[in-house]
């Protein structure tokens, strides 16, 4: 999984996105910032939210599954027909939806005060 980077912003009014872990030197005033001054179980915390979002898209998915495949294979083949209502069911609502929760998420990110280096 990607992980989320954490937006710096400096002093100066430059900001950035860096991985977990990097540091990053500000190219129009020199301050350099690290990003493993924030705690590692806070940024485990977020990454944690952000699988379980993933985790839940999937279990939505093979839910989803679980249920069409055999009433395909058993039932009939006629549920077949409801796929396309179901794939755009997926597409205009749960994705959507999903991606907003998500990005509520990481909005709601917990902001940290780093020191320049
Ligand atoms: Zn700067």
């Amino acid at each position: 999984m990607r992980r989320p980077p954490i937006t710096i912003k400096c002093e100066c009014g430059e900001s950035r996105d860096v991985a977990y872990g990097d540091r990053w030197r500000c190219e129009r005033c020199g301050r350099s910032w690290n990003t493993q001054q924030i705690p590692a179980e806070e940024y485990d915390g977020l990454l944690r939210r952000m699988r379980r979002h993933q985790v839940e898209a999937l279990a939505a998915a093979a839910i989803a599954i679980a249920v069409m495949v055999p009433l395909i294979a058993v039932v009939s083949a006629r549920f077949i027909l409801l796929t396309p209502a179901l794939l755009a069911a997926w597409l205009f609502f749960l994705l959507p939806y999903w991606r907003r929760r998500y990005r509520r998420t990481a909005r709601s990110a917990p902001r940290w005060e780093l020191h320049p280096e």
